[in-house]
């Protein structure tokens, strides 16, 4: 039988603004936490964005603050939720004014690249919930504009991402100014060893949720491969967001990945000079900047985003029908964060990856990791000259897509060439052709330099690592494991990506 949210315990105003949401029925971490939340008890969940992580802490979050009932306190806060970015941060807030408003919480959030004497002044009075970057959080701590004392109920949320921007002492030190007998709740899509040993200093006797199985891709992304020149990335990125070169399954929003910011505004550049509207989304680009860049993509205006990963982590926007990796990531988790940004809430998506010669070794920890299986997929014909100035520019005649059955989960693949161009997964009537094309910008001359980060300094709320690419010898495995790459997980089913629970005493 189906579990609904007034069996999980919450409270009367918190299942009316579940109602007005539309929810009617929780996910398996909402399911599987909520219960020991609401007991008081401290939770280690590990899940990725688009699980419905946030509501699982904020619904019983919400409800152990209207229980005990405590005023709010002078310059702290009740609830506090520490998230690695901006956007996220933003994004965390909204949903515990949602939840919250029925229930009379006053939500704030702090984030860097913001006015610091604003957020001085609008938490001089406390708050109920608090929703910060921990770059900013001390920043306010240090200058006695704020303090944690009051902290009933604390929350990372993507610790492992906090970890990757070096908030390694920030969470050190914050963890020494919470109140010890609060209450943590701890979530993190991987676990390495470092989360691990935070997660010993920050909870007490955790109970343990798991949506995913550790560094696993989500089920419903279907993973594909190009075996391409770095030189020859951006031709390829060309054709096929103009639909010269076709890929598997319908494009309808698209999130570019790069390894750095200048990668990114570089790509975006050259889009938009052959009429390619693009947005990019990096720690240089001001918080207008990124919300304008994120609202555009959220309501289909621009429909091609190119991020970092720092920038794109978290961020929930639905309908992205393709992520592309421009750059394969350096470290093989951030792979998992960024191909799930597609195949959210119960839909399918498309992973492609554009593996250039020194990128193998990447590709290889990715497999390595992850087990992510992609298929291989064929460079356009002419593909040379193409990138030379010399070969066709009219679109190529359309192809016959090859419909592939799904392998059922866990089969082996057979080792063989790649597939023919297109094949993957089953389009419409007629393969593909309701493409829409992409909106054509006025082609650009001169990209606009985005307003230099003013975090005073912390990283964090910060940009993006401009890691240097390369630096790692090419390892010689890695290429595309051709054949059917459907994965399909054991618990698959609903909205979410389930997998099992454990509890843990
Ligand atoms: P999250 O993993 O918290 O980023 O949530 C992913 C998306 O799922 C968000 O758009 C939520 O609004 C949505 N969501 C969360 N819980 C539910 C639910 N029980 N039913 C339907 N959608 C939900």
């Amino acid at each position: 039988m189906t579990t609904t949210f007034d069996q999980l315990g919450l409270s009367q105003p918190i299942l009316q603004a579940l109602d007005l949401q539309g929810y009617t029925t929780p996910t398996p971490i909402q399911e599987q936490a909520i219960p020991s939340v609401l007991e008081g008890r401290d939770l280690l969940g590990i899940a990725q964005t688009g699980t419905g992580k946030t509501a699982a802490f904020m619904l019983p979050g919400i409800d152990r603050l209207r229980e005990s009932d405590n005023q709010i306190p002078f310059k702290s806060c009740r609830m506090l939720i520490l998230a690695p970015t901006r956007e996220l941060a933003g994004q965390i807030a909204q949903s515990a004014k949602d939840y919250g408003a029925l229930a009379g919480m006053k939500v704030h959030s702090i984030v860097g690249g913001t006015s610091v004497n604003k957020d001085r002044n609008k938490l001089h009075r406390g708050t109920d919930v608090l929703v910060a970057t921990p770059g900013r959080l001390l920043d306010l701590i240090d200058q006695k504009a704020f303090n944690l004392s009051g902290v009933e109920v604390l929350v990372l949320d993507e610790a492992d991402q906090m970890l990757d921007l070096g908030f390694i002492h920030a969470l050190r030190r914050i963890n020494d100014l919470v109140p010890s007998d609060r209450q943590t709740l701890f979530f993190s899509a991987t676990m390495p060893k470092q989360i691990k040993e935070l997660v010993k200093g920050y909870c007490n006797n955790p109970v343990q949720v798991s949506v995913t199985p550790e560094s696993s891709t989500a089920e419903r992304i279907d993973q594909y491969l190009f075996m391409v020149q770095q030189n020859e990335k951006q031709s390829l990125l060309e054709m096929v967001l103009s639909g010269r070169h076709s890929v598997p399954g319908k494009i309808e929003r698209v999130l570019i990945f790069t390894r750095t910011k200048h990668g990114a505004d570089r790509v975006v550049k050259k889009l938009s000079q052959c009429g390619i509207a693009a947005n990019a989304i990096h720690g240089n680009k001001s918080q207008p900047q990124r919300e304008r860049a994120l609202s555009e993509f959220k309501r289909a205006k621009t429909n091609v985003l190119v991020a970092t990963d720092v920038a794109a982590r978290g961020i929930d926007i639905p309908g992205v029908s393709h992520v592309i990796n421009y750059e394969l990531p350096n470290v093989p988790e951030q792979y998992v964060h960024r191909i799930g940004r597609t195949a959210r809430a119960g839909k399918d998506g498309v992973a492609i990856a554009f593996c250039a010669e020194d990128e193998r070794a990447y590709l290889k920890d990715i497999n390595r990791t992850t087990d992510a299986e992609f298929d291989r997929l064929d460079l356009p014909e002419n593909f040379r000259a193409v990138v030379e100035g010399v070969g066709p520019t009219k679109p190529a005649p359309k192809q016959q897509r090859q419909r592939v059955k799904p392998k059922p989960f866990g089969a082996k693949k057979k080792h063989g060439g790649g597939r023919p161009q297109g094949g993957g997964r089953p389009q419409g009537e007629g393969g593909g052709e309701e493409r829409k094309p992409f909106r054509k910008s006025k082609p650009k001359h001169s990209a606009r330099k985005g307003r230099p980060n003013r975090d005073g300094g912390h990283s964090g709320d910060r940009p993006q690592g401009d890691r240097p690419q390369g630096g790692r010898p090419g390892g010689n495995s890695g290429g595309g494991r051709p054949g059917g790459n459907r994965r399909r997980g054991p618990g698959g089913g609903g909205g979410n990506r389930s997998g099992g629970s454990q509890a843990r005493g």
